[in-house]
C-alpha cells in the first residue's frame, strides 16, 4: 500500500466525441441527434455522436451501409480549420491552470498539477470538475476528465466516466481499481499483446501488475515494465511541456566521401523520409509540404519544395511527392556532399485524412499499415522495419553479415 495518497498528480483531458462536440457547439439545436462529421468527399464516418456509439455505429464505416440502418442520422462535412481553432482555445485554457501541459492529440492533453490543491483551494478531484466545467462554458464542448498519479493511470480514468465525467483515482485506490480494468484498456497495449497476455492467463490489469517485473521482462521487455510500473502509479513518463509543436522537421546526411552516386544519395534521402516521418508519429502531426536539399562539391545548396493537396503522414503519399523532386530536378553527375529532407506546414493530426482521388478504404488500410510500422518500430526498434530501397544501408547503420539482402543487386524503382 503507498505511503501517500498523492505522490504525483497528472490530469488527463479528453475531448467527448470532439469532431461532433465542435459541431454541436455552433448548432446547439443539434445537441442529442444522432450526427456523425465525414470527410469531403463523405464516404466514411470519421465521428460520431455518442447515443450512434451506443447503437453500434464504427468509426471508419461507411455511410451508406449506416444510413441504410439508422435512416434518422445527420451527416456533416469536417471542417479542420474550426476544430483545429477549438483545440487551441481549449490548450489555452487548460494552461491557465498549470504551466505544464502536455499536448497529446488536437483534443487530448496531459497536465501536471501536483502541488496546486493549495492555491486553487480545492482537492484534485475538484480541480478536474472546475477545468471540465470553465471548457464546457467557455466553448460549448463537454469533456472526460482523469485524474491520477502516473499519465497511463490518468488516460485510462478518463474513459471510465464518458461523456462529461470526472474519474479520480489517488495511489490509495489504485488496488480496488486494477480488477475493474482488462488489459485491452491500457493505452500502449497494442492488438498484439492483449492476445499474448491472455495467453498467459492475464486479463485484468489486476493479473498483470501481480506478475514479478522479470516475468513482464521477458513476456513485453523495457516498455512493457515501464507501463507495469505506471499502472502501479509510479510516474515513469512525465509531462512533457509541449507548448510549440516543432514548426519543421528535418532529417540530414553527409557524405564522406562526397558522390555523385544517385542510387546511393536516392537510398539516404528515403531513410531520411522514413526518419521524418517516425518523428511526425510522435508529436502527434501531419505535414502539408516536403521538400528536398542537396549541397554540392563548392557548397552551392539546391533546395525544392512540393506542396501536398491535403496535410498527411503517410509514407506513400510523400514518397510520390519526393520521386517527383527527384525526377525533375536531380543535378545529374553533380558530386554531392549532403542532403536533406524537411517537412513542413506542420499540424496536428486531426485524424484520417482523404485525398481526392483515393479510395477511403484503402486510405484506412493505408493508416492501419502506417500504425503497424509504427508499432514495430517502437518495439525492436528503428531498424527493424524499412522500405525496400534503403536497405542497402544497413551496412553503413549497423552490419548484418548474415543479412542476404546485403549483397542483393540494388535498383531504384519508381
Ligand atoms: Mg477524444
Amino acid at each position: 500500500m503507498p505511503h501517500l495518497s498523492w505522490p504525483n498528480a497528472i490530469i488527463h483531458c479528453d475531448a467527448d466525441a470532439f469532431y461532433v462536440g465542435c459541431e454541436i457547439s455552433r448548432h446547439p439545436e443539434l445537441r442529442g441527434k444522432p450526427v456523425v462529421v465525414t470527410g469531403k468527399l463523405g464516404g466514411i464516418v470519421l465521428a460520431k455522436s455518442y447515443d450512434l456509439k451506443a447503437r453500434g455505429v464504427k468509426t471508419g464505416q461507411p455511410i451508406w451501409e449506416i444510413k441504410k440502418q439508422h435512416s434518422d442520422i445527420i451527416v456533416l462535412n469536417t471542417d479542420f480549420e474550426f476544430y483545429n481553432d477549438l483545440s487551441a482555445k481549449m490548450f489555452a485554457i487548460l494552461r491557465q491552470w498549470s504551466p505544464d501541459v502536455e499536448v497529446y492529440s488536437v483534443d487530448e492533453a496531459f497536465i501536471d498539477i501536483k502541488g496546486f490543491r493549495r492555491l486553487y483551494k480545492k482537492d484534485y478531484g475538484q480541480i478536474a470538475y472546475a477545468i471540465k466545467e470553465q471548457i464546457k462554458q467557455q466553448l460549448g464542448i463537454t469533456v472526460s476528465v482523469g485524474v491520477s498519479t502516473s499519465k497511463t493511470l490518468a488516460k485510462m480514468a478518463a474513459e471510465v466516466n464518458k461523456p462529461d465525467g470526472v474519474t479520480v483515482i489517488s495511489a490509495k485506490q489504485i488496488q480496488e481499481w486494477l480488477p475493474k480494468f482488462h488489459v485491452s484498456d491500457v493505452p500502449g497495449f497494442g492488438r498484439n499483446t492483449v492476445p499474448l497476455l491472455e495467453k498467459f492467463g492475464i486479463h485484468t490489469c489486476a493479473d498483470f501488475v501481480n506478475l514479478t517485473q522479470d516475468t513482464v521482462k521477458s513476456i513485453l521487455h523495457r516498455p512493457g515494465v515501464d507501463l507495469w510500473r505506471e499502472l502501479q502509479g509510479e510516474q515513469v513518463h512525465s509531462v512533457e511541456n509541449s507548448f510549440a509543436p516543432n514548426k519543421i522537421i528535418t532529417r540530414t546526411s553527409s557524405f564522406e566521401p562526397i558522390t555523385t552516386n544517385q542510387k546511393f544519395l536516392w537510398a539516404h534521402t528515403i531513410r531520411q523520409l522514413e526518419r521524418a516521418i517516425e518523428a511526425l508519429h510522435y508529436d502527434h502531426q501531419l505535414t502539408r509540404e516536403i521538400s528536398l536539399y542537396l549541397r554540392d562539391k563548392a557548397f552551392n545548396r539546391y533546395d525544392w519544395k512540393y506542396e501536398l493537396s491535403v496535410p498527411t503522414k503517410s509514407f506513400s503519399i510523400l514518397l510520390d511527392a519526393l520521386k517527383k523532386i527527384w525526377r525533375e530536378h536531380f543535378p545529374t553527375g553533380a558530386l554531392i556532399r549532403s542532403s536533406g529532407v524537411t517537412l513542413s506546414r506542420l499540424s496536428f493530426n486531426a485524424g484520417l485524412q482523404l485525398t481526392l482521388f483515393e479510395d477511403p478504404g484503402l486510405i484506412i488500410r493505408k493508416d492501419e499499415l502506417e500504425k503497424s510500422k509504427h508499432h514495430i518500430k517502437e518495439k525492436f526498434g528503428n531498424l527493424a522495419i524499412r522500405s525496400a530501397s534503403s536497405l542497402r544501408l544497413k551496412q553503413r547503420l549497423g552490419p548484418n553479415k548474415k543479412n542476404p539482402l546485403k549483397t542483393k543487386a540494388f535498383n531504384v524503382e519508381w
